[in-house]
């Protein structure tokens, strides 16, 4: 008799990671225990020094959270009411968020079709006098075009805040770690992401002295000394606790990335050979110039290191997909579905849908996989198996994004 066998694969599993450092995490968390010094102090001392030698930056700043980290930049460059930031449309929230929260104006821009990240000539183009900074995020783990935006930054004078919350140790062609190349850098320890922590915490690099001064005031309400307030701050704190297993973690970052490419490359190949793909970065357009996607279309493509926090395909028929995934066992999640400038939040700032076509067709098709560190080869079989068994029930490929009807031409 055979069975049927199909193998549940989820999109992540933190207590694996958990377990193979348990010993270590274990006596980190007494430590700080029996220490009671519970926010900043020796732990989050060493870790932001260990950092800095990671990252190749001056200065690194232990906070409270990611969106914390982009707060406290446009905190540090009083950025307000009637400044503008240029932000890419199709992010997670926090870039916008932290514009918004200050009371200045996000100024969303579309984004590259291969990489998914920021479009340095859509950046020139939203230029104005009052734009105060711009936020280049390396989205799922892979290097925005940080040289091109620099110059165009360098040239008009403004301000680079580099949000790196999901790329942490992402390199460009040229060996720098991104988040230690902009004026600022905000990276974020949020548990999903590749060195997560056990709650909520972030960092804010810089190598300019008179920021990292402004920045450990802003931390810490403005405060310097107690209780004198020379600039409005807040509680952005990091708790020892977090320092302490981040820093258990962070030895073991270079091999958990290695595994994440490892297990990407796998992917790759296997739908290619299953003949649902082509190379990485290959895009096909119809006679209207409009993307034609092929079943699955792979992501990467760039010249980076990509540490793949997510590993994020494309399906024309993407929600149907992730239904059949589902019904397998095989968990995914669509990051993100709704671009900035369609949230309801938003509205008053009148974006005009038309002039996002590449956000809004990825917003239509994207759908990330399982892609953590301890997978192995047979479960990435089993989700490149189960999306081809879906796929031959499906219309030819390559077809239309479903957005295109009203996204028009896209080169
Ligand atoms: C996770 C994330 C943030 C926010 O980080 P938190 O630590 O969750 O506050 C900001 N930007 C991007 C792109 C993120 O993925």
């Amino acid at each position: 008799m055979i069975l049927e066998f199909s193998m549940p694969v989820p999109l992540l599993d933190l207590k694996l990671q958990y377990h193979t450092l348990k010993h270590e995490i274990d006596a980190a968390l007494i430590r700080v225990a029996e220490s009671q010094v519970s926010i900043l102090g020796p732990e989050v001392d060493a870790l932001e020094r260990e950092l800095e030698a990671y990252l190749g930056v001056k200065h690194a700043i232990g906070v409270s959270s990611g969106t914390d980290a982009l707060l406290m930049a446009m905190m540090a460059y009083n950025i307000g009411p009637g400044d503008e930031v240029i932000i890419p449309t199709f992010s997670f929230f926090a870039t916008a968020g932290c514009v918004a929260r200050v009371g200045a104006t996000p100024v969303l821009v579309d984004v590259d079709h291969v990489s998914y990240n920021i479009d340095p000539e859509a950046v020139r183009k939203a230029i104005t006098p009052r734009t105060k900074a711009i936020i280049p995020v390396h989205l799922f783990g892979q290097a925005a075009d940080i040289d091109a935006i620099m110059a165009i930054a360098a040239e008009h004078n403004i301000p680079v805040i580099e949000d790196a919350a999901q790329a942490i140790g992402t390199q460009t062609a040229d060996g720098r770690r991104v988040g230690s190349i902009g004026h600022i850098g905000c990276f974020s320890f949020y548990p999903t992401k590749n060195l997560g922590a056990f709650g909520d915490g972030g960092l804010v690099t810089t190598n300019s002295d008179e920021l990292n001064v402004r920045l450990r005031q802003i931390r810490n309400h403005g405060m310097e000394p107690r209780y004198y307030h020379k600039i409005m701050g807040g509680n952005f704190r990091l708790d020892a606790i977090q320092g302490a297993v981040l820093r258990v973690k962070l030895p073991h970052l270079a091999s958990w990335h290695a595994a994440r490419r490892r297990n990407a490359d796998i992917y790759t190949r296997l739908f290619i050979e299953a003949g649902l793909s082509q190379a990485p970065g290959h895009t096909q357009f119809d006679e209207h110039n409009r993307i034609l996607l092929p079943a699955v279309m792979n992501p990467g493509g760039a010249p980076d290191v990509h540490i793949f926090n997510q590993y994020t395909i494309r399906s024309a028929h993407r929600d149907a997909l992730r239904a059949h995934l589902q019904a397998a066992g095989i968990g995914s999640e669509v990051y993100y579905p709704v671009p900035f400038h369609r949230q309801e939040c938003f509205t008053q700032h009148g974006f005009n849908d038309a002039d996002y076509p590449v956000s809004n067709c990825l917003a239509a098709t994207v759908l990330s996989l399982p892609i953590f560190p301890e997978l192995n080869e047979e479960q990435l079989r089993e989700v490149v198996a189960t999306i081809a068994e879906f796929e031959r029930t499906q219309a030819a490929s390559p077809s239309e994004c479903p957005d295109c009807a009203e996204c028009g031409t896209l080169v």
